[in-house]
């Protein structure tokens, strides 16, 4: 069976024909690194990361090239900077704020089991080929200075002959209705009023680079161009997968697509656009007004890395997902079940049964499903099955002391209080026998005992 992907702009499942199947190219948009990742966040990285890892399975290892950026400069950055950091210059507490938060990123989507894209670039490492796209968007007519400025013009675009693709094909708009649609308090130095910013002037303090365009004073990168310099620079003018949550596909993936098919005279940016769904918990959007704001790092106190892995993964990924306590307390049972089975075992191939949905775009549900199936059979596929999808990266003694560890509970302790109550029950005290069970249980230990002795796990 071949790989089927869903596109966003086609709005259909297409079979997947890479441009170079030696060189297989997928970017995603990245974090913007300014505060902890919630578990809503966390969900491209894990979709994508399966996408990888499939890729990688069909094509090879060395012939997937993955790039997610980091973005790095933004106004929530020079904001947090500023608040958390207040005796500090500007730029120098910005770089705080963006080295600390990208080490917590890549601690948290680690512990998620995801690879590391092939090339993770920052969006301050490439003013360079932002100013050269901007430039050429200006001598091509579709973009313009005003007021130290640089705007893009989607009319521009939609003139008649250009040959290029429409404005608003992406995400399914009119540029009329967008037009008529537009709010009315629009900045003055805006010809048209859907127009966005390619590049725009620092304020006194803020980081800025030289302007592109014969601007004078100093400058900074809207963030939509950041992406099309990112992607140009290490997948080229046009590749096969671009990829990001539900929530880009307007303005941002619109306008990635307007800056690189213009600045290059291009059909298309990316073959496949392909978007997750939106997370929400316990049935109600996440908000930090509403309490119910998680990040990753605060559930990752509380259940293996894996554990979030799998409960992302039971949903397809471009169904929108609720995020529950009960729903994770169910697939910790399950990897405790996987690893029990399969952690120790040689893995074989990968079973075709999970492989196969796999295939259908990302059917993830349908792959575990099977998964389940596999249970009583051949294990070493099971095994190879849980590897392909990112999971059993630790052997089962591992998988029970980081649950052990996110549960809080000492392990040296527990064995010492069981010995303690082995001894108790060898001399018939039985009270104290029950009272040490019953400390254990308020530890949110559970002990079992049988003739073999006593032994222990973490009671969900
Ligand atoms: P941001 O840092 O807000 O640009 O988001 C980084 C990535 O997370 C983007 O691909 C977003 O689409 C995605 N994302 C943000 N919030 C959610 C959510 N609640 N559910 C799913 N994806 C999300
Ligand atoms: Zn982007």
């Amino acid at each position: 069976m071949e790989l089927r992907l869903h596109d966003t702009l086609s709005r259909e499942k297409r079979p997947f024909v890479p441009l170079d199947a030696k060189n297989v190219r997928m970017y995603v948009c990245g974090p913007t690194v300014y505060d902890f990742a919630h578990i809503g966040n966390a969900r491209p990285v894990i979709v994508f990361d399966v996408l990888f890892r499939l890729l990688r399975h069909l094509y090879g290892d060395a012939h997937v090239k993955y790039v997610r950026n980091i973005t790095d400069v933004d106004d929530k950055i020079n904001d947090r900077a500023a608040r958390d950091f207040p005796g500090l210059p500007l730029n120098e507490a910005i770089r705080k704020v963006t080295e600390q938060t990208g080490k917590q990123f890549h601690a948290d989507v680690d512990a998620l089991g995801a690879l590391r894209p092939s090339v993770e670039p920052r969006a301050t490492e490439h003013i360079g080929e932002m100013r050269e796209i901007i430039e050429r968007l200006v001598k091509a007519g579709f973009a313009y200075v005003a007021e130290d400025h640089v705007l893009f013009s989607p009319q521009a675009m939609n003139a008649d002959n250009t040959g290029l693709p429409r404005y608003g094909a992406l995400s399914n708009r009119s540029l009329d209705e967008m037009v008529a649609g537009a709010r009315v308090d629009v900045a003055p130095y805006k010809k048209g009023n859907t127009d966005f910013v390619l590049w725009k002037p620092s304020k006194p303090g803020e980081p800025s680079w030289p302007s592109p365009a014969g601007i004078k004073a100093e400058g900074r990168p809207g963030w939509h161009i950041e992406c099309s310099a990112m992607a140009w620079k290490h997948l080229g003018e046009h590749f096969d997968i671009h990829g990001g949550g539900i929530d880009l596909v307007f303005p941002h993936h619109e306008n990635e697509v307007a800056q690189t098919c213009c600045a290059f005279h291009q059909q298309r940016m990316a073959n496949y656009w392909m978007h997750n769904g939106f997370l929400q918990v316990e049935s109600e959007k996440m908000s930090k007004s509403l309490g119910n704001f998680i990040t990753i790092h605060e559930l990752l106190a509380d259940w293996p890395g894996e554990v979030l892995r799998l409960n992302m993964l039971k949903t397809h990924y471009r169904s929108p997902i609720d995020w529950t306590m009960k729903s994770l307390e169910e697939s910790a049972k399950t990897l405790d079940d996987w690893y029990r089975l399969a952690a120790d075992v040689e893995p074989g191939r990968p079973a075709a049964s999970v492989v196969e949905p796999l295939l259908d775009d990302l059917n993830t549900p349908l792959a575990i499903a099977a998964l389940h199936g596999l249970r009583g059979g051949d294990v070493a596929a099971l095994a190879g099955s849980l590897r392909l999808l990112g999971f059993l990266s630790a052997s089962a003694g591992q998988w029970e002391s980081r649950k052990q560890q996110a549960s809080g509970v000492d392990a040296k302790e527990v064995e010492r209080l069981i010995a303690e109550r082995t001894a108790a029950r060898s001399r018939k005290d039985f009270g104290e026998s029950d009272r040490i069970r019953d400390l254990l249980a308020a530890m949110g230990v559970a002990i079992k005992d049988s003739k073999e002795g006593t032994t222990w796990e973490i009671a969900r």
